[in-house]
């Protein structure tokens, strides 16, 4: 008979947040599958759990992947663990659930801590309906592809971050959403040094320019308000251009000053101007 694949997720941070059922799985299992061997090792010897595990991460997948699935196959019980929170969420485990569910393997995902989630909940900002955006491209091209594409999302969107991209990817953000569009950043949840910074994205700019960031950050961005999002389209952000240019403004100024008349992001008010 076929084994199991569990989805066992570990502690953002306070490794208290173990729940009683993850530490059974984690005894049970026939062997533990891990993105980073090293860092499940200590969680392991702080539960006193000595395991067999076996690395699978990002580049070493395709080929893992399938030797788990074989060991599955032949009766053996996998716990997948990656470094901190939910696998499979913006982590490795994603491929392993499809190779497992095509093998007709049954895959048990437990509850547990997942960062964006522990974000959106303590944002303050609308929880009813939210996206999940994981992390930006680092390409210019695709993330600004990316952010363009949310320009008129209103649901409340969750991303994670680097603390090293953090400053531009705010910049970018500010760029497209507005200087004044709210935002939470949530930095080492459940950590320490836990904090919840509840702002703007024109204010976050400046706060990181002033002081580089530090640690773990999810942030939740305020989804565009209904108004922003009828308030005018892209064909009448480009008549508006057009008409202050004929009134004698340059064309940088005209769009700056359409964007602020019209509630529209800088750019997609360019890139209005430039298609007309
Ligand atoms: N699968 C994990 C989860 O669901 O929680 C996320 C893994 S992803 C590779 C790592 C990102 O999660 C970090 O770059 C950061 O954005 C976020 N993150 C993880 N732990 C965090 C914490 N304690 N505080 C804030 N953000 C955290």
């Amino acid at each position: 008979m076929a084994g199991m694949l569990y989805l066992v997720p570990t502690p953002i941070g306070n490794l208290g947040d173990i729940s009683l059922r993850c530490r059974e799985t984690l005894e049970q299992a026939d062997f533990i599958a891990a993105e980073d061997t090293r860092v499940s090792l200590k969680l392991l010897n702080h539960l006193g759990i000595k395991k067999s595990l076996v690395s699978y991460f990002e580049h070493n997948k395709a080929t893992k992947g399938d030797l788990i699935v074989q060991r599955i196959l032949a009766g053996e019980t996998c716990a997948l663990v990656s470094d901190a929170g939910s696998p499979a969420i913006s982590d490795p485990g994603e491929e392993l659930v499809k190779q497992c569910a095509e093998a007709g393997i049954t895959v048990c995902a437990i509850p547990g801590p997942c960062a964006a989630i522990t974000a959106l909940s303590i944002s303050g900002q609308s929880t009813g309906r939210f996206c999940f955006e994981g992390f930006l491209s680092t390409a210019k091209k695709s993330r600004k592809e990316h952010l363009d594409s949310l320009a008129a999302e209103t649901r409340t969107m969750i991303f994670y971050e680097a603390p090293h991209k953090l400053l531009s990817t705010l910049e970018d953000m500010a760029a497209v959403f507005g200087a004044d569009r709210p935002i939470s950043l949530c930095r080492e949840l459940t950590k320490l040094h836990e904090e919840v910074v509840r702002t703007t994205l024109g204010e976050a700019v400046d706060k990181y320019t002033d002081t580089p960031p530090k640690g773990e950050f999810v942030l939740v961005v305020a989804g565009a308000t209904v108004t922003e999002k009828e308030s005018a389209t892209p064909a009448d952000a480009a008549a508006r251009v057009a008409e202050l240019m004929a009134e004698g403004l340059s064309r940088k100024d005209a769009i700056k000053q359409t964007a602020k008349e019209l509630n529209l992001p800088k750019n997609v008010v360019y890139d209005a101007a430039l298609q007309e």
